[in-house]
Formats: C-alpha cells, structure tokens, sequence
C-alpha cells in the first residue's frame, strides 16, 4: 500500500511529490495523460522565480520530476478512471490496476475551454487546435493568416508565438480591451503582425465539407454584423476547465467543478489533499501551483504523523 498517491504532474504533483518525498513518504506520481501538465505546452516562463532569462516549460517541468525523484518519489505514467474514497485506505483504478492508498494530493490541473461554435471539433488538428507551441510551426500553418480567440494572457502568447510563422495573426477578442496583464497586453498590440479584432465572436469554424480550416465566421457583437475572416488555422485560448470530472460526488467541488479544500489544503474528506489549478480560478500560476502543492505535501505529512501517533 502507498502512503501517499499524488494524481497529477504540473507544478503542483511534483512540488507535492517533492516535499513528501523529502519527509520519506515515497510518494507515488501518476503523471495522467499530460505528462508535466498544461505547463509543458507553453514556450518560455518569464514569471517563474529564479530564472532571469526565461525557462522553456517542458524543461521546467522535467527539472522539477528530476528534483522530486532525486529524493525517492516514484512515476508511474498511469492514468486514473475512478477513485473510492469513501474508505480508507483509498483505492484508485489505474489503467484498470488497483492502487491502495493511505493519502490522496490531487493535482490534476485544468484543461483548455472549448468554444462550442459549429465546426470546432469536426476541424480539430485540421486547423482548429489549443495549443499554438504544440502546432503553430507545422507546415500548413506557415505563412498563412491564423486566427487566435481570446483576450488572456494565454492568447497573447499565443499570438506573438505564432507571428514567426504566420504572415499575419488576427487576434479575435469578444470585448474592446484585453484581460491580460499589463506587459503582455502592451506587448501584443505593438506587434505589427498582430491585428486585434474587437467586440467580435466565432460564430463558425469554416469549412467542414473540406474537412479544413478555410476560414472563421464572425459576428460583431455590437453591430451584430456578420463577416467571414479567411484563415488557415484557429488558435483557441479562452481558459480552462478543471480536471476534476473523475472526482464526482466523493469530493466537493464548486458549480464550475473547482475542488473547494476545507481546512488548510485538506477537501472534505480527511486524508484526501488539494494543490494548483484544479482549485484555484484566481491566480492558476506555476508558482502558486507549486507552492500549493508545497503545502498539501506538508499537510498531508502532518495529517499521516497524528494518524501515526
Ligand atoms: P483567462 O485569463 O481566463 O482569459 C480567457 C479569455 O478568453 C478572456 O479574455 C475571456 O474573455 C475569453 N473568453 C472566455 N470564454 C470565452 C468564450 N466562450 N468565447 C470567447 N472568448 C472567451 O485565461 P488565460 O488567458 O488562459 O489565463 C489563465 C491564467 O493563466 C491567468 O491567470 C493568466 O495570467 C495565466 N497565464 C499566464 C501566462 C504568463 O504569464 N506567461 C501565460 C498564460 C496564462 P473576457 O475577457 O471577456 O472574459
């Protein structure tokens, strides 16, 4: 039996894994499908402490596994279809394998939001996709017009990645002004290959009878003027959902499925810890996922001490 199963690998399960494996708890890593998280698909960190020059993401990530397996925690590359958590131990179903456990940190993230439009799906990595670094330099994105929608931080850097292949960037924003921080807002509209497109909405992902991305519909949402933008590629970046849908009915979690922890990072059931973005629609940093993780690490190895005593 483990002591302490950490679902999740961002910032959050390996600074968890970290710490628990430094208090000789041996923690277990399931990695899930994205090994590293979300975090992973992103280029350059700018904001994380300690790296003045910017650090690539996936290598952040890996470093923070090598840390964590440097001090005895373990990585298995499962992912969980169910959990039972209303004994103890715990048990998890693990690519069909059950896994006993005596403590549970979730870690599990968010995932991209989908536009819903007509479209969307049917083109998915036929030119719709959420992830310009995973995509943006494939063939049949380059020197073409693409379409990012959003007004985040995450469009933002979506859109300046891509205007070193795209010939031209249309950044399609559903209000007059963005949400992104300050620099990176500043940053995106100084670039001349970037051209926002206001107070406008997707209407359509164009052209499913060509079974490719031919161009988007779009709706003026204070006109209600409707046009068609050509482009090649759609670059969707409107924020995330939490991955917490496997958790359901044994955790509490808010109307927009965010796990609420009750006392300090523990959730309302004793034993069972909450860390990074899967709980958090406020800050959903590296560096608050990380240190969330911290200390559901240091509360569970409390929790585990007075189980003990
Ligand atoms: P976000 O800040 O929640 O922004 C989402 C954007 O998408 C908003 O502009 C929103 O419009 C728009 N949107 C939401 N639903 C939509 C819909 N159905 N149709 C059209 N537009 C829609 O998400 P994010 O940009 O992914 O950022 C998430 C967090 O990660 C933030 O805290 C951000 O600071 C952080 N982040 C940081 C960095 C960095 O610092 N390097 C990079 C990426 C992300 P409204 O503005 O009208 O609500």
């Amino acid at each position: 039996m483990e002591k302490v199963v950490i679902i999740g690998s961002g910032p959050a399960g390996w600074t968890a894994a970290l710490y628990a494996s430094r208090a000789q708890l041996a923690p277990l890593v399931l990695t899930g499908k994205q090994p590293g998280g979300l975090l992973t698909t992103t280029s350059i960190v700018e904001n994380f402490p300690g790296f003045p020059e910017g650090v690539d993401g996936y290598e952040l990530m890996t470093r923070m596994q090598q840390q964590a397996e440097r001090f005895g925690a373990k990585t298995s590359f499962g992912v969980v279809e169910s959990v039972d958590f209303s004994n103890r131990p715990f048990s998890l179903i693990v690519d069909g394998e059950k896994v006993a456990t005596e403590t549970v940190i979730i870690a599990t993230g968010a995932g991209h939001k989908h536009l819903g439009v007509p479209g969307e799906h049917e083109l998915e990595n036929k030119g719709t996709t959420y992830c310009a670094t995973c995509d943006g330099a494939l063939p049949m994105f380059r020197n073409q017009a693409l379409v990012v929608v959003g007004g985040g931080d995450s469009a933002c850097e979506e859109a300046s990645y891509l205007t070193r292949f795209a010939s031209v960037v249309y950044l399609v924003h559903r209000r007059d002004s963005l949400r992104a921080s300050k620099i990176m807002a500043e940053r995106t509209l100084a670039n001349p290959k970037i051209k926002p497109i206001w107070d406008s909405a997707i209407t359509e992902v164009l052209e499913v009878k060509q079974d490719k991305v031919t161009g988007v519909k779009l709706k003026h949402l204070k006109t209600g003027v409707e046009s068609v933008l050509d482009c090649a590629g759609v670059f969707i970046a409107i924020g995330h959902v939490p991955n917490t849908e496997v958790f359901k009915g044994q955790i509490n979690t808010d109307e927009n499925g965010f796990i609420v922890p009750e006392q300090g990072t523990m959730t309302n059931v004793p034993g069972v810890f909450v860390a990074g973005d899967c709980a958090d629609h406020v800050y959903r940093q590296a560096v608050t996922a990380a240190g969330a993780g911290c200390a559901a690490a240091i509360d569970c190895e409390r929790f585990l001490a007075a189980q003990n005593h």
